[in-house]
Order: structure tokens, then sequence, then C-alpha cells
């Protein structure tokens, strides 16, 4: 007999060799129809693996967290097993779960999957997984044999993989049917669903090109994306939620507003800021500026190249060098800045410290650049040249906790005011780390301690922190409840000791000071994406590009509706009046197209009482007011960063 511990801690007691399905059905008969995989000691396993003395086990039902990706990836597999019935040149790369869903790379000389396509495949997919065709594993017993069947099928994709994992005990999956007859195989290290008869709810959503192992010097592929949900609602809220985000697109909206362009003259990744998000972009900075002062930062601005000997010295030479731009200056070696951080520790490093003038916090607008695969670029999403709100906090060790919690509070007013709700994830140490324990331990606890005496939740992420020290970083979530990556604050022991950077401590002693790197907005190019796709374009009164459009009944109104523009634009409002040919009301609908948030109507009537008559962008109602009490509503708006 063998006995196992169970997630409630109580322990239960199967004969030996009993799989998970065994100790499932041991439990309960309800649980064992809903049982799909098995997490032994924290790992995924098959619902069919054997159960060990002293194993902790917990069954994975559908529904669970952990059963998502084992339904996706699945459901990888019987994409697989379709495609290659349907177009049989067809031959396989990899197929892995996605954050919701997953996908499948082929690559099929013959043959370009179009729309039509995918539908085809998708319901074959179905029918197929109807066939409730149990999953079988079998161990690779002879490598070399199986190496030869994949090479004479001319998958070689699969031979790669194969050979590279022949001494990690490598396993092939089979679909089998009621029959006992197998139906297709795949070597795969799994886990998988016991059944296909759970794959119901699935779509797949799009074909795109992908090179063998991502390698832009390997095979082209064609990578079939899918969606797959374990019930109706789920599946539904999932597709709703997709148009939504289609809709909010942010290249999408960036052509309707104008937002911004790239070229290819110019180069992949390089964002043309137009008017508009230009002005989005001032704003956003003033009052990060006007926050930053209030919070005791300084400002300071470096330059954008340096000579290839300063990244010798801070390390980026040898951890980043793959990203980073360099040119010849007078038969030298420079660095476009992939980072700020070797700049500002050279402005600390430029003067004596005493312990009293810490902590110095020091902010930039930096701008950097990065080497991203021009295939990788996309959108605001992922570019080659961009904007960090970047800080570094030069500090004594008595003092990093506090200035942890400063920023997290200046973090959480910033995003705050722009409405956005944030997770926070802590993470540790990771495998290939500088620095003793001793100071790992320090700095991890510290952060924890920071956060703790906040009363923030926080998850840990263990052994995913930057190799020079642990990091805390905010997942933004926005109006349609997507995740972003937001600020991160990393501590660094790193920098400061390789630009040998000191202080002089409160006994006359040297002293090493703790840098903190950080930033809230990330970048300007991802909080603008995140804000235009968060907003739907409708800026709040604060930040939209326009802010008032004066729309004359007739044009006998254009004059007035001109003084009312000069007199708004006076007092710092952007207004603009629409004085084309076009009719009133086509004139109403393109200002609200525009998400401008106030229009307004001026006639004869409001001529002849020096008033203007106020609509707001999504609403009919129209209010009359004198034009200052209309300019005091804007200010009183403005001024307290008032959401929509
Ligand atoms: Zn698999
Ligand atoms: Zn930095």
């Amino acid at each position: 007999m063998v006995s196992v511990f169970l997630e409630d801690g109580s322990s239960k007691t199967v004969e030996d060799g009993a799989s998970g399905l065994d100790l499932a059905k041991a439990i309960s008969t309800s649980l064992a129809k809903k049982a799909i995989a098995l997490e032994i000691n924290g790992v995924v396993k098959d619902l069919g693996t054997p159960i060990q003395d002293g194993d902790k086990v917990k069954i994975i039902k559908v529904g669970d967290n952990r059963s998502y990706d084992v339904l996706r990836h699945t459901t990888s597999h019987v994409l697989a097993a379709v495609v290659q019935k349907m177009f049989p040149s067809a031959k396989v790369g990899v197929g892995p779960a996605t954050e919701r869903g997953f996908f499948y790379d082929f690559k099929i000389l013959d043959h370009k999957i179009t729309d039509e396509d995918l539908l085809k495949i998708e319901k074959e997919m179905k029918r197929f997984a109807e066939g409730a065709h149990t999953i079988e594993r079998a161990l690779v017993e002879d490598v070399d044999a199986k190496l030869a069947e994949y090479k004479a099928n001319g998958e070689i994709f699969k031979a790669e993989l194969l050979e590279e994992h022949r001494n990690n005990v490598p396993t092939e999956y089979y679909f089998v049917d009621n029959n006992g007859k197998k139906l297709w195989s795949d070597l795969c290290a799994g886990p998988h669903l016991p059944s296909t008869k759970f794959i119901k709810h699935l779509k797949l959503t799009n074909v795109s090109g992908a090179y063998w192992r991502g390698d832009t010097a390997n095979d082209q592929l064609q990578r079939v994306y899918g969606t797959v949900w374990w019930d109706e609602e789920e599946f539904q809220n999932y597709l709703k939620q997709q148009e939504e985000s289609e809709a909010r697109d942010h290249r999408k909206l960036a052509k309707q507003h104008d937002y911004f362009s790239t070229h290819e003259m110019a180069g992949a990744g390089l964002i043309f800021w137009h008017r508009k998000l230009a002005t989005i972009r001032q704003e956003l900075q003033r009052f990060w500026e006007k926050e930053h002062l209030k919070a005791g930062y300084e400002f300071v601005v470096t330059p954008h190249i340096a000579k290839s000997e300063l990244w010798d010295i801070s390390g980026h030479n040898s951890f980043y060098k793959d990203s980073m731009y360099s040119l010849k200056v007078d038969d030298e070696e420079y660095v476009l800045k992939p980072m700020n951080c070797p700049f500002h520790v050279l402005i600390f490093k430029n003067s004596k410290h005493s312990y009293r003038e810490l902590p110095i916090r020091m902010a930039e607008m930096g701008t950097v650049y990065r080497n991203e695969s021009s295939g990788a670029v996309h959108g605001l999403a992922r570019v080659r040249g961009f904007t960090q709100d970047d800080a570094h906090i030069f500090c004594t060790k008595e003092q990093f906790k506090f200035e942890i919690q400063g920023v997290f509070k200046l973090i959480n007013k910033i995003y705050s005011v722009l409405g956005l709700e944030f997770k926070v994830e802590v993470s540790t140490k990771p495998e290939k780390a500088i620095g003793s324990d001793d100071l790992w331990s320090f700095a991890e606890a510290g952060l924890i301690e920071s956060l703790n005496e906040l009363g923030i939740e926080f998850e840990i992420n263990p052994a995913d922190g930057a190799f020079y020290g642990p990091k805390i970083d905010f997942k933004l979530k926005d109006a349609l409840g997507r995740i972003w990556q937001g600020a991160t604050i990393q501590l660094d022991f790193n920098l400061p000791e390789r630009f040998d950077l000191h202080y002089i401590g409160s006994d006359s002693n040297t002293e090493r000071p703790v840098m903190i790197h950080r930033a809230i907005f990330g970048s300007m190019e991802r909080i603008t994406m995140v804000l235009i796709e968060h907003f739907a374009g409708a800026f709040p009164l604060w930040l939209a590009p326009d802010q008032v459009m004066i729309i004359p009944v007739t044009d006998k109104h254009n004059d007035y509706a001109l003084s009312i523009r000069d007199y708004l634009i006076d007092n710092d409002i952007r207004a603009k009046a629409d004085l084309s040919s076009e009719r009133m009301n086509y004139k109403i609908r393109t200002a609200q197209e525009d998400q401008i948030p106030y229009m307004l109507i001026v006639g004869d009537k409001e001529m002849e009482t020096a008033s203007v008559n106020v609509r707001y962008r999504r609403s009919q109602d129209q209010v009359s007011m004198t034009q200052d009490e209309f300019l005091a509503k804007l200010k009183l708006e403005i001024s307290s960063k008032l959401l929509n």
C-alpha cells in the first residue's frame, strides 16, 4: 500500500501502483469524473501517473487554475492531428499552451493555411474530440529507431527535439480510439488530458508566420492559434472580451485618431508621435514631473551615447551586448544607451557624498535604444527606441526600506489618477546571481517587509529577480481586465560595486550606497499604449488632445465661435472651432467620433447673451452657461484630473 498527502493535509492510502485516477476514485466518484490531471509535489502530471508513497498529491479538476494549460496544450495536439490528416505534407513543430489558448507550428510546403481552412480544421477538431479518444503515454524505448522513422517521414523538427532530449526519458503520446486503435502520435513530455472528450468549447483564431525556434535563420513555419475553454459561459465571455480588445487595439485607434506612425524609410520600431499623442505625452510628463518634485526627486539630463568602455565597466557589454547599437566616433566604439543607469551613476560619482545628503533621487525621461528583431516590433508595445520615466535612488542600507515605500506610494498615486488597478509581485534571487547570500536575504526581507508594513498584498515569483538584485513588479489591469507590465522597482548591489560608489558614513567610514532602479510608466510608449486601449481613445479632459470643439450653428456665428476659442486658448484650454461648410449635426458627430470631451454649440441666443451651449461627448443633453462658468468648470475638472 502507498500513503499520500492530499491538499487539505489529510492522507490517503491506496494500493501499490495506483494511479492518480485510482486515487480520485478512492476519494469520490464525482471527483473522478472531473479529474483531468495531477499535481505531484508541485509538478503537473498525467492523471494516469502512478503515485508513490509519501507524495503530496493534488487532483486537478476541470476548471482549476492549473487545468487550463493541460486543456489547451492537449488541444494543440488535436489541431496537429487534424492538420496532418487534411494536409498530408504538413510537418509538425511544437504546440504549447498560451495564456488564453494554444498554438501549433507547421511546415507545409504546398499550402498556405487560409481563414477558410481554419473553419474547416476547427470543425474537424471538434469531430475528432467528440470521438472521446483516450490519450496514452509511451516511452521512446529505441531512440535511434524513432529518429530514423522521423527522418524517413520528413519530421525534421521532431527529430531535432528527440536528439536533444534523448537522455531525458523521451515520451510519445497517442490518441487511441474505442477499439484500441492508435490514431496519431506526437513526441511530447506531457502532461495531457486523459481523453479528448473534454475538448468542446474551442475556436481557431488566426494563422501567422513564425520561425522554427524563433530564429529567422531557420525554416519559416505556419503558426495556427486557437483558444479553448472548459464551459460555454467562459468561452463566450472570452470571445466578447476579444472583440472589445480588437476594437480598442492601439494600432487601430492610432490610425483612426492619427496618434503615431512608423516609417519603412526610417526603420522598424521607431515611433513618430503625431500632434495628439505628443500632447498626451506632454501632459503625462508634466504630471509625472510635478509628482516627482513633490516626492523629493531631482531631475537630470544625460547623453544618448557613451564609449563602449563605460558599458564594459557597467557589465552591459557582457550581459546585454546583443541588444545594443554601437557606432564609430573618432575611430572609437560608442554605444547608443540601452539604459540610463550608468549615466546617473557617473553623476553620483562626480562628487563626494556624506550620509547626510542621502537619499539622492535622480530622475530623467531617458530615451534609450534596444535592438529588438524587426519581426518582433509591434506598434507601441515592442519598439527599438523608447523613453523611460527612469529614476535611480542612492541611499544607505538603513534607508532603503523607507525609499521602497516612498516609490510604492508614488506609483499608487500615479496609477490611481490614471484609473489603473494593479497587482504586486516580488521576484527573488535567480539561479545565476551576483552578491552574497546575506546581501540577498537582507534585500529580499527588506522588500517584503516594506510591502507588509504598507499592508500590500503581493505574490512571490521565486527565482525571477534580476541577476543583480530582487525586484517588485506591478501588473496593470485595464478596463477590460487585461494585464500589462507596469512599474518596476529593482534593488541593485552590482553597479555601486562596479563603479566603486561610496559615501562617508556617520562614523566617517567609507560606505557603499544601495541603488534602487525604478520606472513608473515603464516607458512613455508603453503607458500611452495602455492608456489608449484602457480609455478606448476617450481620454479624460486633462489628457484629451483637443478638449473643446466650438460649433457655430450657421456661418454667421463663426466670429463669435472664434472669439470663444481665443478666450479658451488664452486660458490654457486646447480649443478648436469647426468652421467647415458641413452641417451642424455632422460637425457634432465628427467631434464625438474624435472623442473631444466638450462641444460648444453657439447660435443667435448664445451670441446675444455672451453664453455657450455645452454638450458632453457622451450625452445628448445641452446646458447653457456663461463663458466664465464654462471655463471654471473646465479648470476644476482638469485640476482634479477627473476620470470620465
Ligand atoms: Zn503534449
Ligand atoms: Zn536603472
